[in-house]
C-alpha cells in the first residue's frame, strides 16, 4: 500500500555534549520520517526546498530505494528551512538553538495528482496549516497519522487543533504533550489529546521508549537499548517511519485498531535505534533490511515476558 507523507527538509546545525558540533547536515522531519518508512512500504515524500538546498542533499533522498521524490519541489528564490539544537549531557533533552523557516512560510508543496489516492499519510512536523492543506487534499486515505512540534504548539495552537480532528493518530514528545494540554502526566494529556479527534496518541519518552494511549487500550514500550548514541535527531521521525510504514505494508484489516498500532510501534522503535547511532542520515544509508531484521529479532525477544 503507498503512504504519502510530508514535512520538513532542512539544512541542520547539531551540537551534543560528546560529539562535537556540525553544520550543513541533511536533516528535516520527512526526510528521517522517509528513509526510515522507505525500509517497509513504497514511500512518496511532498515537500519544498529553496534553491540553496546542496545538490548532494537531494541526491542522498532521491538516492532511498522505495521514496518516490515526484513531490519534492526546488523553489527559486527561496530558502530552505533550517533549524539548529544543541543536546543537554542526557542526550534525550535538547534545547532548539534557531529555526529560520524560510519555504515553510510560502505555500505548501502541490500534492501530485498521482499521490492524492495515497493509502496511508503521515504528516511529519511542520506548521499545521501545511499539515491541515496535505490532508485535504487526499481522496480517502484509510490511516492519517500527524507528529508536532513545541514550536507549533506555541505559535499555531488552534490550527493545530484543527489537525488533531482530521487524523487518527498523533505521534508527540512527552514534553510537547504537556505543553499542549498542561496535564504532567503522559496518560492523562494522552486522553486529553483523544478527545480532540483522534483514535491513538503516541507519547514519545526518548530513552524510556514510549506510551500508547489508544481508545481501546493502553500499553508501554521501552527503547532499544544501544550503546551507541552519537545524535539523536530524528529520532522521533524515524521512529514515525519505522510505524507507518510497517502499517502501510502490513495488510490489517484495521490498521489503526490497537494491536496493529502496538506492533507498529516495535518497529519504529528498532529503525529509530539505528538512527541515533549517527549523525543525520549516516546510520540509515548504510543498514539494510536484514540488519532491521536482526535487530527487531533481538528486541522482540527482549520484550517477551510471561
Ligand atoms: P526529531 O529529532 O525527530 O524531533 O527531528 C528533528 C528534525 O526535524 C531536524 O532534522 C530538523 O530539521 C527538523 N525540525 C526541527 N524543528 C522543526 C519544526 N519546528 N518543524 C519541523 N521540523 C523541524
Amino acid at each position: 500500500m503507498n503512504l504519502i507523507c510530508t514535512g520538513t527538509i532542512g539544512i541542520d546545525t547539531i551540537e551534543t555534549p560528546g560529539n562535537g558540533r556540525r553544520e550543513e547536515l541533511l536533516g528535516g522531519s520527512v526526510v528521517y520520517f522517509a528513509a526510515a518508512a522507505s525500509f517497509y512500504a513504497p514511500t512518496r515524500l511532498v515537500a519544498a526546498v529553496g534553491d540553496d538546498c546542496p545538490a548532494e542533499f537531494l541526491d542522498t533522498i532521491k538516492s532511498f530505494k522505495g521514496v518516490d521524490t515526484a513531490g519534492l519541489e526546488v523553489r527559486k528564490g527561496s530558502k530552505t528551512f533550517r533549524w539548529g539544537g544543541k543536546y543537554m549531557d542526557d542526550m534525550d533533552h535538547r534545547e532548539t538553538l534557531f529555526t529560520e523557516l524560510g519555504v515553510l512560510e510560502e505555500a505548501p508543496p502541490r500534492i501530485p495528482e498521482a499521490f492524492k489516492s495515497s493509502e496511508f499519510a503521515f504528516l511529519a512536523n511542520s506548521h499545521p496549516a501545511v499539515q491541515l492543506d496535505m490532508r485535504d487534499q487526499l481522496d480517502s486515505p484509510r490511516l492519517v497519522v500527524a507528529d508536532t512540534m513545541d514550536l507549533w504548539i506555541n505559535i499555531a495552537k488552534d490550527d493545530l487543533t484543527k489537525v488533531l480532528g482530521r487524523v487518527d493518530g498523533l505521534v508527540l514528545n512527552f514534553d510537547e504533550a504537556e505543553l499542549f494540554t498542561g496535564k504532567r502526566n503522559p496518560v492523562t494529556a494522552g486522553r486529553h489529546l483523544l478527545e480532540l479527534g483522534p483514535r491513538f496518541v503516541v507519547i514519545k519518552k526518548g530513552e524510556h521508549g514510549c506510551i500508547l494511549v489508544h481508545r481501546d487500550g493502553l500499553t508501554a514500550l521501552p527503547a532499544y537499548p544501544t550503546e551507541q548514541v552519537i545524535d539523536p535527531t530524528g529520532a522521533g521521525d524515524s521512529f514515525a517511519g519505522g510505524l507507518m510504514g510497517w502499517l502501510a505494508s502490513c495488510g490489517a484489516e484495521d490498521p489503526g485498531s490497537f494491536e496493529s498500532v502496538r506492533e507498529a510501534l516495535a518497529h519504529g522503535t528498532v529503525v529509530a535505534s539505528f538512527n541515533v547511532e549517527s549523525f543525520s542520515l549516516d546510520r540509515l544509508k548504510s543498514i539494510t533490511a536484514a540488519d532491521l531484521h536482526a535487530r527487531f529479532a533481538d528486541y522482540a525477544s527482549m520484550i517477551r515476558v510471561g
